[in-house]
């Protein structure tokens, strides 16, 4: 471990402008170098999950932090079980309003490194870019984070909002890393009004930013096994009491079923963020799509987009079939699992309900696989949104910020459940086809350049926000 602080690395080492400004100019040419070396060594540490190994990564971040006189606690290893931890750090600032919290997991997906040209867990730099599992999901946001709470705590810019630093456990599991974080330490995170952490996309096509996205909203697993029992027999003679055709008949009419179209507001403002990049009647329809999803034409075209369609209504996709194994024996019991995502304004009860009575048949057992996550839906209307916003348009005027939203799920849903606004946040802009090919895949990378604008962008947006 190097003896130098990161403070003495990034800093000009010129006096303050004037002697009632305590705030040190920033050199961050040396401080994207900085954060490059640091996000590679953070890489190295390998943090596969199943089974995490996140202790490594928890003690990573704690040195570096200690280096600039950042404390952080190793937390929850007894419940999260060997090798496993959470990670909490505070940079409390003499400030009078609520304090802000960057979150990150420390675990990464498992690897196949027959397909890298690289070793994932090297911490490789080279051709412009660090590579390795987590770059972009999310070793790199975490590493960017601490990089930018450092850069604040250094350059003594007057903050009014503490600044809270999280890093979880096994979100690419079971999420049992933040779920015992905040049922263990509510206390740590009673003043806190804002959260960033993964769940955000800003995306860029072929080089051209089409928009900063900002995560507002994920829909919620609402995942169903349905099963109907009947009496087992042999197939060479037909019974009324075979449970299969019970079954397709019952899947049919849910595959039949059309859920009810329904806008919720980041939705609608992210079609209307993005309609001037479509011409005549698109941009139109685009501008106001709950009145365009009453027009045929339009809710056609609108709908036939997978994505828009699954931010436009809860979705139902049958997924898994089981009943006889053998051809020619009549199984005891027929079910199906289905994977059932809800727009996060919506009633668990009230969805179950209705889709029994599109079923219609009481032969049919229903079961919730998993209880759902909280919903996650946050305003729009807020400080830490202007900031971004104005940090987003220092760096590209006019361009959109806009609030997709996430068809997949995050930790964010139990942070949320205590009242946090809670938003995804890329300090990224990466090109699409490298997350596309990265996230969850091979040869995962984050340029160099991105590394240093991500660590600047955060660190702006934290200075805005206070
Ligand atoms: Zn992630």
């Amino acid at each position: 471990m190097r003896v130098t602080t990161v403070c003495t690395a990034l800093l000009c080492g010129i006096a303050p402008l004037a002697a009632q400004s305590p705030v040190q100019p920033i050199n961050w040419d040396s401080l994207g170098a900085e954060a490059v070396r640091n996000l590679s060594a953070y890489l190295a540490v390998n943090t596969a999950n199943p089974p995490g190994n996140e202790l490594a990564a928890a003690r990573f971040l704690q040195q570096l932090l200690a280096r600039d006189g950042i404390d952080a606690q190793i937390l929850d290893t007894a419940e999260l079980g060997p090798g496993r931890a959470n990670l909490y750090a505070r940079y409390h600032v003499a400030g009078g309003k609520k304090a802000i919290a960057l979150v990150s997991h420390m675990d990464v997906v498992p690897v196949m490194p027959q397909f890298w040209s690289v070793d994932p867990f090297s911490g490789a730099v080279k051709d412009g870019y660090v590579w390795g599992r987590g770059a972009l999901d999310m070793k790199g946001e975490g590493l960017v984070q601490a990089m930018a709470l450092i850069a604040l705590k250094c350059s003594g810019v007057t903050l009014d909002r503490d600044i809270v630093f999280i890093g979880n456990a096994d979100e690419e599991v079971g999420g049992n890393g933040a779920v015992v974080f905040v049922q263990r330490h509510p206390d740590l995170l009673r003043d806190v009004e804002f959260l960033m952490t993964e769940g955000g996309d800003n995306l860029v096509d072929h080089g051209k930013l089409a928009y900063y996205g900002v995560g507002v909203a994920e829909k919620r697993t609402f995942w169903q096994r349905i099963t109907v029992r009947g009496v087992a027999s042999h197939g060479s003679r037909p019974t009324k009491q075979n449970p299969v055709p019970r079954l397709v008949a019952a899947l049919h009419r849910l595959a039949q079923y059309q859920t009810p179209l329904h806008v919720t507001p980041g939705v609608a403002k992210y079609f209307h963020d993005i309609a001037p990049q479509y011409d005549a009647e698109e941009r139109v329809w685009l501008s106001d799509v709950a009145a365009a999803l009453k027009q045929p034409p339009a809710r056609a075209w609108i709908t036939d987009n997978v994505y828009w369609n699954a931010i436009l209504r809860n979705t139902i996709s049958l997924t898994v079939l089981s009943a006889s194994n053998k051809t020619n024996v009549i199984p005891a019991e027929a079910s199906a699992e289905i994977d059932i995502r809800l727009l996060p304004d919506q009633d668990t009860a009230a969805v179950r309900a209705e889709l029994v009575r599109v079923v219609g048949d009481t032969g049919v057992h229903w079961e919730t696989m998993y209880p759902p996550k909280p919903p996650l839906e946050s305003p729009i209307e807020t400080d830490l949104f202007r900031a971004i916003v104005r940090a987003a348009h220092d760096r590209d005027p006019g361009a959109q910020v806009t609030t997709p939203m996430l068809t997949g799920a995050t930790d964010r849903p139990t942070y949320r459940a205590l009242g946090i606004v809670t938003y995804g946040f890329d300090p990224f802009k990466t090109e699409e086809t490298d997350a596309q090919h990265g996230v969850h895949g091979n040869d995962e990378r984050v340029s160099v350049a991105n590394v240093a604008f991500g660590v600047h962008y955060l660190y702006d947006v934290l200075r805005y926000v206070q």
